[in-house]
């Protein structure tokens, strides 16, 4: 298989295409991002790549790090974690504080804003410095020893994210987050402020496609057991209400962020991630959802 060429072909494809969709103004930082750019990268099981774009510039890793904070959770915790937070499809979006107060505080997955509140709070029990260990795992990962927290990104978010507050305050009333309140939003609002490039990002996530070890350092993350959920619950819950959309168009799990990336797996194959701030109205990267289409249907690759 050709990945450099399909992923050319597709690529201007798509460039061409009229559709950029708009930048998520709802954090002011990310408002100021020009989301007339894209960058591909796909790092293949065998250590060889493709590329396209403006694979090696930095954004923001936003809601894609949900599936980090959870596999960190996970390994750490095992099966235990799915008593606080739930592995269904909300069919709300990100930030909503809907099926909450009726279902107890326990977020429906763990890939909503609520979800991933509550994971947050689990790794401020399971590690004495949460933000240090993801830093750690991420630099680890990807060989990159300078990704870090954006912090203008994170004052940003903290500044306006009056829906993070109210969803962190109503959890922690209905007995679901342990933690003070600040402390947990500052950590959630730092792991989304982390930022990095998409070769960055597809090395990050080689350990989904590859049965929880990572490819590039043979690290073992998860087991191939817990690989299997986690890519579940990607396919399933990875895009906001739209993961029924990309599942039918896309076939692969992966997961998607605000700033405009997405990650997605082959498993056994490649990772692959993709960039281009401007989102359609659930939220997800319009460029980036048409690059992934036209690339399974170019490459025939997909799950199903
Ligand atoms: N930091 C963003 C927020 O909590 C993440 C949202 C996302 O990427 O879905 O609003």
């Amino acid at each position: 298989m050709n990945y450099q060429q399909a992923i050319n072909k597709v690529y201007q494809t798509v460039l061409q295409g009229s559709r950029l969709g708009e930048a998520a103004d709802y954090i002011p930082e990310l408002a100021r991002v020009d989301a007339d750019q894209m960058g591909v990268y796909l790092h293949h099981n065998d250590l060889s790549s493709a590329s396209a774009g403006a694979w090696d510039q930095n954004f923001s890793i936003q809601s894609v790090v949900k599936v980090l904070t959870l596999s960190m959770a996970y390994q750490k915790l095992g099966s235990d974690i799915w008593h606080r937070v739930g592995v269904e499809p909300s069919g709300t979006p990100f930030n909503s504080l809907g099926h909450l107060e009726h279902e107890q505080g326990v977020p429906r997955n763990p890939f909503s804003n609520a979800g991933a509140l509550v994971v947050c709070d689990v790794l401020l029990d399971l590690f004495d410095d949460p933000r240090a260990a993801m830093l750690q795992m991420i630099r680890e990962s990807t060989g990159n020893p300078v990704i870090d927290v954006n912090k203008s990104i994170a004052d940003s978010e903290k500044s306006e994210g009056f829906r993070n507050v109210a969803l962190a305050n109503l959890i922690k009333s209905l007995g679901n987050i342990k933690h003070d309140v600040n402390e947990l939003l500052d950590l959630y609002f730092d792991c989304c402020s982390i930022t990095l490039n998409c070769k960055d990002l597809a090395l990050l996530f080689s350990f989904l496609a590859n049965q929880g070890t990572c490819v590039q350092t043979g690290k073992a993350l998860l087991t191939p057991s817990q690989t299997k959920r986690i890519n579940a619950i990607m396919l399933t819950c990875g895009f906001y209400d739209e993961a029924g959309q990309f599942a039918y168009k896309i076939g692969l799990p992966g997961k998607s962020g605000v700033s405009g990336a997405i990650v997605a797996v082959m498993p056994n194959v490649f990772s692959l991630a993709i960039w281009s701030p401007g989102l359609n109205i659930k939220g997800n990267s319009q460029r980036g959802i048409e690059f992934l289409e036209g690339f399974t249907n170019e490459t025939g690759q997909s799950i199903f």
